[in-house]
């Protein structure tokens, strides 16, 4: 087995290898690591958890460590689709490059030009930027990049995702020719693979495994729901989603909840809040600061759900997360293994369940293809339509649902775990409006439904049950 010493790495940065613990190299960082150090260019196709960060910070801080970077002239480039990413790249080089001398900045938006700029004036060795902000520089004049050595591409496949291949050919162009260029990214669409064509001279093609996605620590289960009604999807579904987490009980001490759109991780997040689950949102459209305080609140388990887009969450290296709640079906289904990726780490137990709609189906189909596996089916109370009126974000919290759940939100509280607590169906419907006595009287089947939209102007023939109307005709 290859060892960490037998890497030819600079041994200041040895060190710090070692004081982080690490005892031998991950696949991908014994692959990449000698001909990152040779000088040639770099194809590794590996996701985020493969250990693939320092299989690019670990040569680039090397190969650096002699040298002086020139005002406005950084030696090094790292490019990551997001902030989080780059942000979490700028730490790793700071753990692995603290017994070296080198200066970093980070180029992301949310922070202020004037700071960077100071930064990138003194000459900067490696330089981590999301593209559009690294482009503003440019295009402003504050950064010169003739003297790139080392231009790192991380996450490849979410930069072409995210519509950024443009500005990545263009960067490319504005580096010199002569640059050794390490591209990660963890599949190999045609698009990526043009541009390792075309910007990559013959690199050293490192592929790692997938991580196993029915390994023995993630306990898989999807809950197939139908909603009772179409324009009640989502307050069903939301409820659905409370259900499983107190169906999980203490387990659960922590999840990571995964919607396919921006718009729906705002409304689960603020209906988690509302039912009283220490929730918050992250996604790309959040401000800079807002995304870095969510985090880090996360990480140091003063937030205990974290409602993500994949963007946002990708490549997010967060560790012990007992859950990982997919609210929809990814559309692709490599998203699936990347996001049931973020439990189960480090050997750790995890559990990964998954909500599926009628129209989901067919991407359940892609998913259990890919990973060549069957997703166990769960039953939930709940998944079958419900008879109530689910009617979400109500103007009064249901009490008996947010006294539970935030008994659920207090980590190691004497609170009893769901499966001996049943909720009732439909929880959040199951609670009227105050000012509407006269809405909840028994209707047709004995199902409690709500008259809606009219106050308490309704007419009273409506709020009589059908024998009533049957018995006054
Ligand atoms: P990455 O794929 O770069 O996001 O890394 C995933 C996790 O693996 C991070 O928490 C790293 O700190 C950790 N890690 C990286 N290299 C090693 C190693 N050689 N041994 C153990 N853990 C590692």
């Amino acid at each position: 087995m290859t060892k960490f010493s037998d890497l030819s790495l600079n041994p200041k940065v040895l060190k710090a290898v070692e004081e982080a613990g690490y005892e031998t190299p991950t696949p991908i960082q014994a692959g990449a690591i000698p001909p990152a150090l040779e000088g040639r260019d770099v194809l590794g196709i590996a996701q985020t958890g493969t250990g693939k960060t320092a299989s690019f910070t670990l040569p680039l801080i090397t190969a650096l460590a002699r040298g002086r970077a020139r005002a406005r002239m950084p030696r090094s480039l790292v490019l990551c689709p997001t902030r989080e990413l780059a942000a979490q790249v700028a730490e790793n080089f700071d753990t692995y490059a603290k017994h070296v001398k080198l200066t970093k900045a980070l180029l992301i938006g949310g922070v202020s030009f004037k700071e960077q700029d100071a930064l990138i004036d003194k000459g900067v060795d490696v330089l981590i930027a999301t593209p559009g902000r690294l482009l503003d520089h440019f295009e402003r004049g504050k950064l010169i990049l003739n003297d790139v050595k080392v231009m790192v591409v991380d996450e490849a496949d979410r930069m072409l995702d995210m519509g950024f291949i443009p500005d990545i050919e263009r960067i490319f162009g504005l580096t010199p020719f002569t640059r050794q260029t390490l591209f990660f990214s963890a599949t190999m669409a045609p698009e990526i693979e043009r541009i390792t064509n075309t910007f990559l001279s013959s690199p050293a093609k490192i592929e790692v495994a997938r991580a196993a996605t029915t390994g023995e620590n993630i306990t898989q289960g999807v809950v197939m729901f139908k909603p009772s009604r179409r324009d009640r999807e989502g307050s069903e579904k939301r409820s659905l989603l409370r259900k499983m987490i107190e169906a999980e009980g203490e387990a659960c001490r922590n999840a990571i909840i995964f919607c396919n759109r921006k718009v729906d991780v705002d409304i689960v997040a603020k209906s988690m809040k509302k039912y009283g689950l220490n929730a918050a949102p992250i996604h790309g459209d959040l401000d800079q600061s807002q995304r870095m305080r969510t985090l880090d609140a996360f990480r140091d388990g003063t937030l205990t759900f974290l409602v993500a887009s994949d963007v946002a969450a990708r490549g997010l290296d967060i560790p012990n997360v007992s859950h990982v709640l997919n609210y929809d079906v990814p559309g692709h289904a490599e998203d699936y293994v990347h996001r049931i990726g973020r439990t189960g780490r480090a050997g750790k137990t995890g559990t990964a369940l998954m909500i599926c709609a009628p129209r989901d189906e067919k991407n359940l189909e892609d998913i259990e293809r890919l990973i060549q596996s069957a997703v166990p089916r769960r039953d939930l109370p709940g998944a079958a339509p419900v008879e109530t009126q689910a009617d979400e974000a109500p103007e009064e919290k249901p009490r008996a649902s947010r006294s539970r759940a935030r008994s659920r939100s207090r980590a190691s509280s004497s609170a009893a775990p769901a499966e001996t607590t049943p909720e009732p169906p439909a929880t959040e419907a199951s609670t009227p409006p105050k000012s509407s006595r006269s809405r909840s009287r028994s209707r047709g089947r004995g199902s409690r439904e709500p008259v809606v939209g009219m106050g308490d102007d309704a007419p009273s023939f409506i709020l009589k049950s059908f024998e009533e109307r049957r018995t006054d005709a």
